[in-house]
C-alpha cells in the first residue's frame, strides 16, 4: 500500500514508522532482523532503508603512492527492502538518490522495485561524496531531487527515456521527498528552499519526511510555513535520540539543526554513559508525545542501528 494510504486509513490517528541503514560490507540480513523483529510490536506500516552512494578510499601503495578507489560501504538497499516485506509483510520504502546514477541507471532501479511490488520510493538528492565539497552529480544523472520526481512521475505515466516505448507499463509509486525545518543547509534563505520544495511536491511528490530536529517549535513554524506557501501534503517529523554526549555538537555539524537547550543542559547535567541516554530518551519522548498530540501522521525514527532506544521511547509513546 502507498504511504499516504496509510495515513488516509489512520484518520488522523499517528503512525510510528522506522528509518534503518543496510550494514556494512559483509555484514548480514540476519542483523537487520535482529534490528526490526523487537520494533514490529509498534506495527510500522512502513520502514524506510536508505541508500549509500559510493565513496572514496585512499589505499597506501609499496610505493607510498596512496591510490582512490570507489567502494559502496552499504549497498543492498533493494535486497533488504524486499526481504522486509517478505518477513514482515511491511511496505519497505527504497530511498533513491540521484548522486552515482545515470538516468538510465534511475530507470532500471525504477523497474527492479516495481517488479518487486514497491509501491513507495523516497526521492532526494544525496550529499557531496566524502573529501568532495559539493554534490556532483554522475554524467548523465541528475542534479537535484525535483529531476528525480519528474522521473518517477514520469514512468508513472508511461513514459520511459526510450522514446520508442509508446505503451510502457505505468508504474504506480507513491513519492515521497526530505524536507527541512531548519533549511537545507545549500539554501541561501528558508523561503527560496520552501519554493524548491514546492517545486518537488507540484511535480509529483505526495508526502513530506523532515530531517531530524530537536525543538517541536521549528517542526511546527516550518508545517505553517509549508502551508502558508501552498504546501498541502502530509508532513512527517524524522526524530532521532541524543545517545552520546558527542553529538550535541556532531549533529549540528552535520545535519544543520540546532539542540534545545534544554536539552543540552541535561544531557550535560548527565554523570555518565547511561545517564546521557536516559537524558535524550526523555527528550525524545516529550517531543513525541508533544508531535502526537499536536495530530502529527507519523512519527518517524532515525534508527541509526540502535533498536533498543528507539524501543524504549516507542513503547512510551504509544
Ligand atoms: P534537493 O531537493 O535537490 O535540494 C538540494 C539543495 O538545492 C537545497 O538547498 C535546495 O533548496 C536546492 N534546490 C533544489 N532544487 C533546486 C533547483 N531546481 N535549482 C536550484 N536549487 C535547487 N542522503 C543519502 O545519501 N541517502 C539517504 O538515504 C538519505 N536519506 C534522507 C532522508 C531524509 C528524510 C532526509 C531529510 C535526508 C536524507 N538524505 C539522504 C540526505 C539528503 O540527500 C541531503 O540532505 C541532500 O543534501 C539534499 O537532498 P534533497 O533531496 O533535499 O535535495
Amino acid at each position: 500500500m502507498k504511504v499516504t494510504e496509510y495515513f488516509e486509513k489512520a484518520n488522523g490517528r499517528t503512525l510510528t514508522s522506522f528509518e534503518i541503514l543496510p550494514p556494512m560490507k559483509g555484514g548480514r540480513m540476519s542483523s537487520i532482523f535482529e534490528m526490526l523483529d523487537p520494533l514490529m510490536e509498534f506495527k510500522p506500516p512502513f520502514i524506510d532503508v536508505t541508500y549509500h552512494r559510493e565513496e572514496y578510499i585512499y589505499n597506501q601503495q609499496p610505493s607510498g603512492y596512496y591510490e582512490k578507489i570507489a567502494i559502496r560501504k552499504r549497498p543492498g538497499t533493494v535486497g533488504i527492502c524486499a526481504a522486509i516485506m517478505h518477513r514482515y509483510g511491511v511496505d519497505a520504502v527504497p530511498h533513491l538518490i540521484c548522486g552515482g546514477f545515470t538516468k538510465e541507471d534511475t530507470e532500471n532501479a525504477l523497474i527492479d522495485l516495481n517488479f518487486l511490488n514497491i509501491k513507495n520510493v523516497l526521492a532526494i538528492r544525496g550529499d557531496a561524496r566524502k573529501f568532495e565539497n559539493k554534490f556532483v552529480p554522475e554524467a548523465g544523472g541528475h542534479k537535484y531531487a525535483i529531476d528525480l520526481v519528474k522521473q518517477i512521475q514520469d514512468m508513472n505515466n508511461g513514459k520511459y527515456l526510450d522514446t520508442n516505448i509508446d505503451d510502457g507499463d505505468k508504474t504506480d509509486f507513491c513519492i515521497g521527498i526530505a524536507g527541512y525545518p531548519e533549511k537545507h543547509f545549500e539554501s541561501p534563505n528558508m523561503e527560496l528552499d520552501l519554493e524548491w520544495t514546492k517545486a518537488k511536491v507540484d511535480a509529483g511528490a505526495s508526502y513530506i519526511v523532515t530531517q531530524m530536529f530537536f525543538n517541536n517549535k521549528r517542526y511546527f513554524d516550518f508545517v505553517d510555513k509549508c502551508r502558508a506557501a501552498g504546501i498541502n501534503v502530509p508532513i512527517v517529523p524524522g526524530l532521532k535520540p541524543i545517545t552520546k554526549r558527542y553529538q550535541l555538537t556532531s549533529i549540528p555539524r552535520n545535519f544543520y539543526t540546532d539542540m534545545h537547550p534544554d536539552l543540552v543542559k541535561s544531557v550535560n547535567a548527565a554523570k555518565n554513559a547511561e545517564q546521557i541516554i536516559d537524558a535524550g530518551v526523555e527528550w525524545c519522548i516529550h517531543q513525541s508525545k508533544e508531535l502526537k498530540a499536536a495530530g502529527v501522521p507519523c512519527l518517524h525514527y532515525y534508527t541509526m542501528g540502535d533498536q533498543e532506544t528507539i524501543r524504549r521511547i516507542a513503547a512510551a509513546v504509544n
